[in-house]
C-alpha cells in the first residue's frame, strides 16, 4: 500500500496531493506551529505537527523528525517539494536508509547538482558551452582575487552550494570585487551554512532559458521543451513563459538537444532543469549555467503547452515506471505536444511602491481570477486567511494560457485585473506593468529587464 508524504508546505504540498489524490494514493501533510492554519494541512488526507519548539522553517528542515513520522505513520514516498530539503542528498539518502522512496533524482544527482562547479565540469566534458569562470568553489579571498583577474570583469560571485539567487552579486571593476566577495561569502554562509563561492563571466544582456526534462529509472530521458524565465528582480524569476517567444528555432532545437545529452549522461531519473543563458543580441551564443534537480516553481506552464502532468510523472517515476509505459504513457519525444503560449506570474505579497517590502496579516476580502485560459496554484483559504511573515510571500501562482501568445496575454492582464485582494498589500499593479511593457510583449526583455526599468514599480 503506497502512502506519500509531502516534505513542504503551502502550494507545491497541495499541487502534490492534488496529483497523489488523482493516483489513488493516500496524503500526509506535516505543519510547523507557526503554520498550523496553512491551508495545505487541510489538503491532506492526514496531517501532523513537526519540529515543536524548533522554529517556523527549522521544522521543515528536520531530517530525523520528519523520516521518524513518515515511518511511524506508514509512509513508503516522500516527496521533497521545492525549496527546504528538496536538493539535500542527506535527506534523500536517510529516507532510503528508512525505506522509503524519495521522490527525486537518486542521491549522488543532488550532490553532483548542489555543487555549480561539478554541474559545470559536467557540461565542459560533454562539449556543452559555459561562461569562462573558476572549476572549483573557492573559499580564500586572496585566491578569488587571483581567479578574478584571468576571467575578467564584468563578472559575477555566486555561491558555490546556492540557490535562489542568494549569494550573489555581480561586480564590474576590479576596485569592488574584495567588498562584493565579503558580501557574497557573507550572504552564501548563512543562507546555505558554507561561504564557498566561483566566478563566471557575467552575461549583461541574457536571456534565462531553461530546459525541462525527465528521466526514468531505466535510462529513457525525454525533453519537455524550453521555459523563458528571463523577466527577474534580484536574480529570481518573476515570470515564466512556455515555450521562448521569439528565440529562433535553432537554439531552441541546439538547448533541448543539449539537455537531453546532460540528463541521458548522468542517466538522470526524475523530473529536473537544465538552465542556459542566452546571449540577447547573439542568439546562436548561449551557456548552460545550472541544473536544478527538483520540481521547479514554474513547471505549471510546461504542464499546459505539452499537457504532461510532470508532479504526477515523477511519482510514477519513482514507483519503477518507465517513461512510455502503459502508467505514465508519454509521447515520445517527436511527438511531445507543444500548443499555445502559457505565462505564469508569481503574485506576492510584497509592495511593490516600497521596495517589495513583504506585507503580513489577515486578508479580509479576497475574491480569485477564473475563466477560459486560467490556472491557479496557491495555497489560499477563505477570506480571513492569514498572511504570516514566517515565509516567502508567494500567494498564488496565476498562469494563463492562450493558443496565441497575444490571447495568451490578454487573459493574463484581464485575470490580473480581476483578482480583487484586501488587506494585504501585493505585488499585482506590478506584474500588470509587466505584461502590458512593449519590451515584454514583443519578446525582447533580458534578465536586466527590471532592473533597468524602474518605472514598473509605480
Ligand atoms: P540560482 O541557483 O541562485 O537561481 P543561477 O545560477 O540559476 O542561480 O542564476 C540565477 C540568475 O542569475 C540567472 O537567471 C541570471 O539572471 C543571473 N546569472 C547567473 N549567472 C550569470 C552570468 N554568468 N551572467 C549573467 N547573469 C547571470
Amino acid at each position: 500500500m503506497t502512502k506519500l508524504l509531502v516534505a513542504n508546505r503551502s502550494e507545491i504540498a497541495i499541487r502534490v496531493f492534488r496529483a497523489a489524490t488523482e493516483l489513488g494514493i493516500p496524503t500526509v501533510a506535516i505543519y510547523a506551529h507557526e503554520d498550523r492554519l496553512g491551508v495545505h494541512r487541510f489538503k491532506a488526507d492526514e496531517a501532523y505537527l513537526i519540529g515543536a519548539g524548533k522554529g517556523p522553517v527549522a521544522a521543515y528542515l528536520d531530517i530525523p523528525g520528519i523520516v521518524a513520522l513518515a515511518k511511524a505513520k506508514g509512509v513508503t514516498h516522500i516527496h521533497p517539494g521545492y525549496g527546504f530539503l528538496s536538493e539535500n542528498a542527506a535527506f534523500a539518502r536517510a529516507c532510503a536508509y528508512a525505506g522509503i522512496t524519495f521522490v527525486g533524482p537518486r542521491p549522488e544527482l543532488l550532490d553532483m547538482m548542489g555543487d555549480k562547479t561539478a554541474a559545470r565540469a559536467l557540461a565542459q566534458k560533454l562539449s556543452v558551452p559555459v561562461l569562462p569562470g573558476t572549476e572549483e568553489p573557492v573559499s580564500d579571498p586572496a585566491e578569488a582575487m587571483k581567479l578574478a583577474r584571468k576571467i575578467g570583469f564584468p563578472l559575477i560571485i555566486k555561491a558555490a552550494f546556492g540557490g535562489g539567487g542568494r549569494g550573489m552579486r555581480v561586480v564590474h571593476k576590479e576596485e569592488d570585487l574584495r567588498a562584493r566577495l565579503d558580501e557574497a561569502q557573507g550572504e552564501a554562509a548563512t543562507a546555505f551554512g558554507n561561504p564557498a563561492v566561483f566566478l563566471e563571466k557575467f552575461l549583461p544582456r541574457a536571456k534565462h532559458i531553461e530546459v525541462q526534462v525527465i528521466g526514468d529509472r531505466h535510462g529513457n530521458v525525454l525533453h519537455l521543451h524550453e521555459r523563458d524565465c528571463s523577466v527577474q528582480r534580484r536574480h529570481q524569476k518573476v515570470i515564466e513563459i512556455a515555450p521562448s517567444y521569439g528565440l529562433p528555432e535553432q537554439v531552441r532545437k541546439e538547448l533541448c538537444e543539449s539537455a537531453v545529452r546532460l540528463a541521458k549522461e548522468i542517466r538522470y531519473d526524475n523530473a529536473g532543469t537544465l538552465e542556459y543563458l542566452v546571449n540577447a543580441d547573439n542568439p546562436a551564443e548561449w551557456y548552460f549555467i545550472e541544473m536544478n534537480p527538483r520540481i521547479q516553481v514554474e513547471h505549471t506552464v510546461t504542464e499546459i503547452v505539452t499537457g504532461v502532468d510532470i508532479v504526477r510523472s515523477q511519482i510514477l517515476i519513482a514507483q519503477g515506471h518507465t517513461l512510455h509505459g502503459p502508467e505514465l504513457d508519454l509521447p515520445v519525444q517527436a511527438e511531445v505536444p507543444r500548443i499555445g503560449y502559457a505565462v505564469q506570474a508569481r503574485i506576492t505579497t510584497e509592495d511593490p511602491a516600497n521596495k517589495f517590502t513583504p506585507d503580513y496579516g489577515k486578508i479580509v476580502s479576497y475574491r480569485s481570477a477564473a475563466g477560459l485560459g486560467i490556472r491557479l496554484d496557491g495555497a489560499m483559504g477563505d477570506t480571513g486567511s492569514v498572511i504570516t511573515p514566517f515565509y516567502d510571500s508567494l500567494l498564488v501562482k496565476l498562469t494563463a494560457f492562450g493558443p496565441k501568445w497575444g490571447i495568451a496575454l490578454q487573459r493574463m492582464d484581464r485575470a490580473l485585473k480581476e483578482f480583487r485582494i484586501r488587506g494585504v498589500k501585493t505585488n499585482i499593479p506590478f506584474l500588470e506593468n509587466v505584461i502590458t511593457h512593449t519590451d515584454f510583449k514583443s519578446g525582447a526583455v533580458t534578465t536586466g529587464f527590471i532592473d533597468h526599468n524602474p518605472g514598473l514599480f509605480e
